[in-house]
């Protein structure tokens, strides 16, 4: 063989073997934070897979009302706004803000996050689980901390350093309810009524629960961000 066309085919074995090891590498890497993740990049595979219960689903619309039903609950929580949180929040969750809330207003300091945008990135998750369908979301947030007395309204520590972090997000729902648009509630399905709870989150017109996503998609995890290999 001539040594000039041995030494190109090595070259060319060599050069196609670093091709490869680029394409694949880049394609598991998310340039911007660096985090390296598999799951997200079946997000095609995710949305037909709700689809097949659920022909209607749009993940455009889910990632649009999912970021508003995140910045809200952060706003009522930021307020100590319990009633409000009620609607958007699973019960694990509405009760652990509660018991931070009521916790703040008592020692007069309530640590908060400030949203200032949160990006739903992509939709990573989704399973069936017992009676709750559930949706796990890559999310980035955009936030300030601060501590707050809830009892005089006063801000009594305020990071002016603007935060960023990849976080988890999961809504749940009741897998039976097909209004897959619906976050926040302003009427009770029901009977109609404008959304009104008791402390046990039941409609005070009809008795019929409205928490815990028996109506409509609710945020049920916020956690860091952490890939699964
Ligand atoms: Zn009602």
């Amino acid at each position: 063989m001539d040594p000039i066309i041995a030494v190109l085919q090595i070259l060319w074995v060599l050069y196609g073997g670093i091709g490869f090891y680029i394409i694949f590498s880049s394609s598991s890497i998310d340039k911007e934070k660096g985090y390296v993740y598999t799951d997200a990049e079946k997000e095609a595979d995710i949305v037909a897979k709700i689809k097949t219960r659920d022909s209607n689903f749009n993940s455009d619309i889910f990632k649009y009302c999912a970021r508003q039903c995140v910045l809200d609950i952060y706003d009522h929580f930021n307020r100590c706004e319990t009633q409000e949180l009620m609607p958007l929040e699973s019960t694990e969750l509405f009760n652990i803000h509660k018991s931070d809330i009521e916790q703040g207003i008592t020692s007069k300091k309530l640590n908060c996050t400030v949203l200032e945008e949160v990006e739903i990135r992509k939709i990573t998750k989704y399973k069936i689980d017992g009676n709750k369908e559930v949706i796990g979301c890559k999310a980035y947030f955009t936030y300030q901390n601060a501590t707050i007395d809830p009892s005089s309204n006063s801000v009594l520590k305020y990071d002016v350093n603007m935060k960023k972090n990849t976080m988890y997000i999961e809504f749940i729902k009741n897998k039976n309810v097909k209004h897959n648009f619906s976050f926040a509630l302003n009427q009770c399905p029901n009977c109609g009524a404008l959304i009104e709870v008791n402390a046990q989150g039941i409609c005070i017109y009809c008795d019929s629960s409205l928490i815990n996503g028996e109506h409509s998609w609710v945020l049920n995890k916020v956690e860091p961000f952490i890939d699964k290999m």
